[in-house]
């Protein structure tokens, strides 16, 4: 079953239950302070949740386009490194805001899976909240899932991959107890089932997830109830397409075979499961998508972070040998791909293609140069690549700490993160200097520009100015 199918097939299913079809919300949260991306799809249900806000219906169901690249969610690192992530993805999702609960929930998705898709059973494994008896009891009971594939989980704080049976959105706001859904793809993968000590592994891949919303978190930590129980579900469509695909990565699923495809051609690289092309496959649609919804390259906040992906992508395709520019011509394949169903990325097209090849060619005069001097300082440095070094090539060759950390990974190094920090705010310290200085006339522009280039704050700094939220 094609993608395309797929989103039409899982939106017909909720339309015969009476859900209301809605489009995707922008990549920007409309007005949400706490929020860098839309990383789900409730995000723009959360004032109904809330109570805040009415709807004309109780039950809706949409093909969400999600980003998970900073704050609370962060798949970045993930990308090429495991067959389940993205850092744009499509999330299935249906919801009742205080009409059905968990009993109608569940068995939605079962009949979904089972019944219309035709997963087979045995292969399905079912998570539930450790104290969570009444979902429990509805897989068992109702549904008839054996014990042996029902694991009861708690909320795994500290450990970001680990399955977490507690869904929140950011550090406040709508959450509550989950369940969650795992498809077996067979012991031909490494991994174990959810909630054993190898769970990060590809094998057992989490679905859906229907979430329980039932509170509200304050700022404190405290949980207060919502006016009504809602069920908010989120199923990646790209490991949903992998099942059906009888593929076991999400990178080589239809959507993705074109785009790695034009990558192979645009890089000369023939071995089409080149881990470079996936994160180049990747992000391209997280950038283009990101253009799309009115974010450009810049030095803070979300044009950061799209800054960071398009350098990210630009450096493995560097990696694969090319000396020009390329990137922007994998927008043709992805419009060819995804136009039909976002039209608002085919109507862009052009705007898009422009704004990555002018990043495009900002960054190429640089990134060769700063590659040469990476090799430098990764021949004297030991394991760990010096804070100063990493800020040159921030601050010279305009590497983003991230992507020097992203290199340096590859080769088994890591970046002295904390030196890095030490130098970004000696940096700053001098820049607020120069601007007392040219606030006395002192100093030419020309130079205090030169000496107060950025506010880039630090990574972890970049969620938390943006968001406020975020652990
Ligand atoms: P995982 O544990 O695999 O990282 P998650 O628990 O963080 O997933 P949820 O927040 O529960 O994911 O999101 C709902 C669904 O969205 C997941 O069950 C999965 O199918 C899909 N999903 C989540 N993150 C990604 C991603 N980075 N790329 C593709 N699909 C994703
Ligand atoms: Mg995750
Ligand atoms: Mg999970
Ligand atoms: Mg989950």
């Amino acid at each position: 079953m094609k993608t395309a199918d797929i989103r039409s097939t899982f939106l017909e299913f909720f339309r015969a239950k009476d859900h209301a079809i809605v489009p995707s919300s922008s990549l920007v949260p409309a007005s949400d302070p706490t929020l860098l991306f839309t990383n789900s799809g409730m995000v723009q249900f959360k004032n109904v949740f809330l109570g805040s806000e009415k709807l004309p219906y109780a039950r809706a169901a949409d093909v969400q386009r999600c980003l998970r690249a900073g704050g609370k969610h962060n798949d970045l690192d993930q990308v090429g490194y495991t067959a389940r992530h993205h850092t744009f993805f499509e999330m299935l999702g249906n919801w009742s805001f205080g009409d059905y609960f968990k009993r109608e929930a569940i068995a939605y998705a079962w009949e979904l899976l089972t019944g219309v898709f035709k997963l087979p059973a045995e292969r399905l494994w079912v998570t539930v909240y450790q104290t969570d008896d009444e979902a429990y009891d509805i897989w068992h009971r109702q549904v008839g899932v054996p014990a042996e594939r029902i694991v009861r989980i708690g909320d795994n704080k500290g450990a970001p991959y680990a399955s977490d049976n507690f869904w929140q959105m950011a550090d406040t706001g709508p959450c509550g107890p989950c369940t969650e859904i795992f498809y077996d793809h067979g012991p031909g993968v490494a991994g174990g089932p959810p909630g054993s000590p190898d769970e990060d592994g590809d094998r057992y891949i989490e679905i859906w997830n229907l979430v329980f919303m039932q509170f509200d978190r304050a700022p404190d930590g405290a949980l207060s109830p919502l006016p009504a129980p809602c069920v908010d579900t989120g199923m990646g469509l790209e490991r949903l397409a992998a099942v059906l695909q009888h593929v076991h990565s999400n990178y080589e699923i239809d959507l993705f075979e074109h785009l790695i495809r034009v990558a192979g051609e645009l890089t000369g690289t023939r071995d089409l499961a080149n881990k470079s092309l996936r994160v180049i496959a990747d992000h391209i649609r997280a950038c283009s998508f990101l253009i799309v919804d009115g974010v450009l390259p810049s030095n803070e906040g979300r044009g950061y972070v799209l800054r960071r992906i398009i350098r990210r992508a630009l450096r493995h395709g560097w990696m694969l040998g090319v000396r020009g520019d390329f990137f922007w011509k994998m927008v043709a394949p992805l419009v060819e791909e995804m136009g039909a169903a976002y039209p608002e990325l085919a109507a862009r097209q052009a705007f898009v293609e422009d704004a990555l090849r002018t990043e495009e060619q900002r960054f190429g005069e640089t990134l060769e140069h700063g590659m040469r001097v990476f090799d430098e300082i990764a021949k004297k440095a030991g394991t760990i690549i010096p804070g100063t070094d990493a800020f040159r090539l921030y601050d010279t060759y305009g590497f983003p700490v991230d992507l020097t950390a992203d290199i340096a990974r590859e080769r088994g190094l890591s970046v002295d993160m904390a030196g890095f920090e030490q130098a970004m705010n000696e940096q700053r310290e001098r820049a607020r200097a120069a601007g007392r200085f040219e606030a006395k006339g002192q100093m030419p522009a020309e130079l205090a520009s030169r000496l107060a280039p950025t506010v880039f704050l630090g990574y972890e700094a970049l969620s938390a100015v943006a968001c406020k939220v975020v652990g």
